[in-house]
């Protein structure tokens, strides 16, 4: 016999392991298909940098960006690429994402994110304080460092828009980096200190939550890949797995990068890219910062997770899959003793780094909402550079949207169906 749930969510990642949580509180029945294992490699939420950023304000769509992409696309080891295709939802994506890099739609985003990041960190702080888990929280803020007059120049713009909006920020120059960060000697001249950044393991993170929504009695499917959907009229009835069909009254769309292609099953068109990067974690360095970084020109984050340090990077615009540029991994690593000294990364096997697809919207912003066309599907997508940033918010959100409760963060922007 055909199982039924109140709510099905498809996807096991940080955004669907969320979304289960929270509904779950709410005391609804609820089921998680994922076509893998939870909290494994495969999918992004796992060897991600772990930072949680109320820093991150600022939408990946901004002015000026067309052009550094330009410039970038012909470096081989450069932070950014789009691996050359002809694909037409690419293009399209492409299309929106240059109309979205104006002065006007970024100072739209930033309220929202500003809001949704802000808002987020208090749902880990709840977390922290409502349930016995252990993830690796550190609430120690991130600093940016630069070592060019232009990165200077860009974290500078980046601290007037943060005081704009009241994002907490300050400019460190070199001697000030070193006293609050004296575990590594920082060769910046100068950075910008966002004291209420923090930041996690992040697979520690999804299994703790994953056992908190299983002991709220959250079924979980794992091995199990949504094929497809059943509807009546409009709405969608059941939802047709590798594994059977199961029935539910609300579905959540929390697959990632792969949210696009079961769209297509049902005619929908969601904005979603793929944005693949790389981390590499060395598990005794010779200095442990306490205080992740972010190296500016470079887009590189460097976490301490535990004993170990995470390096993370590049976003490349490519199909989905795993497979390693070790060039662009090695670019990774040689970015960093141009920031700090000591950092001894030539021994570190490139080989095993780690890749993930992250679900990147046009606009920045991630799609969280009801699809119009079919009203009992719940899109949780789309979150890019903040999917683990974001992920309580959007659990929570997704429960209030379920319940028919009014949001606590305006979500009127996130519509899935605004492209
Ligand atoms: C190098 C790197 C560094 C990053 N650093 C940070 C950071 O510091 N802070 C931050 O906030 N974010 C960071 N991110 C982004 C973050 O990792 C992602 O935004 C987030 O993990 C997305 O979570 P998700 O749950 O939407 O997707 P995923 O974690 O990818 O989960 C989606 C899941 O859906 C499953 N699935 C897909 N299709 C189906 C199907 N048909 N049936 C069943 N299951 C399906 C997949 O197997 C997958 O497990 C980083 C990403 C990268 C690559």
């Amino acid at each position: 016999m055909e199982q039924k749930f109140d709510v099905i969510i498809i996807g096991g990642g940080a955004i669907g392991i969320c979304s289960a949580y929270y509904l779950s509180k709410n005391g609804l029945s609820v089921a998680v298909i994922e076509k893998n294992e939870i909290g494994k490699e495969s999918s992004c939420s796992f060897g991600n940098a772990g930072l949680i950023s109320p820093s991150h304000f600022v939408p990946l769509a901004a002015p000026g960006m067309v052009a550094k992409g330009l410039k970038w696309m012909f470096n081989p080891e450069s932070p950014f690429y789009i691996h050359p295709r002809m694909d037409g939802e690419l293009l399209k994506w492409l299309w929106r994402y240059f109309r979205a890099c104006n002065e006007k739609q970024m100072r739209r985003g930033i309220p929202v994110l500003r809001d949704l990041t802000t808002e987020s960190l208090r749902l880990f702080k709840e977390i922290n304080s409502d349930e016995n888990i252990s993830y690796g929280f550190e609430h120690r803020g991130l600093l940016m460092l630069h070592n060019t007059i232009a990165g200077e120049k860009a974290n500078r713009h980046e601290a007037h828009l943060a005081e704009e909006v009241g994002v907490e920020t300050r400019l460190l120059n070199n001697d000030e980096l070193n006293n609050l960060e004296p575990n590594v000697k920082i060769l910046s001249r100068g950075g910008l200190y966002f004291p209420n950044d923090a930041h996690l393991i992040p697979d520690q993170f999804v299994n703790a939550m994953a056992e908190l929504a299983k002991k709220n009695g959250v079924g979980f499917f794992a091995q199990t890949e949504a094929l497809g959907f059943e509807k009546n009229g409009n709405r969608i009835t059941s939802i047709v797995t590798s594994n059977g069909k199961i029935g539910g009254k609300e579905f959540i769309l929390a697959s990632g990068s792969w949210a696009p292609m079961l769209m297509k099953k049902l005619s929908l068109n969601i904005s979603v890219q793929p944005g693949k990067g790389y981390s590499v974690t060395v598990q005794q360095p010779v200095h442990l910062p306490k205080i992740p970084f972010i190296l500016t020109e470079a887009r590189v984050a460097i976490t301490p997770m535990g004993g170990t340090l995470r390096f993370g990077g590049t976003l490349e615009l490519s199909p989905i899959n795993l497979t390693i540029n070790e060039r662009r991994v090695k670019a990774i690593l040689n970015a960093v003793p141009a920031y700090l000294d000591d950092m001894r990364l030539d021994a570190v096997n490139t080989k095993e780094a780690w890749a993930g697809l992250r679900p990147c919207s046009p606009d920045g912003l991630p799609f969280i909402g009801r699809f119009q066309a079919v009203p009992n599907l719940i899109a949780a997508t789309g979150h890019a550079m903040l999917g683990i940033t974001l992920a309580p918010i959007t659990g929570k959100l997704i429960s209030e949207i379920v319940s028919n409760e009014n949001n606590i963060v305006d979500i009127s922007q996130l519509k899935p169906d605004r492209f």
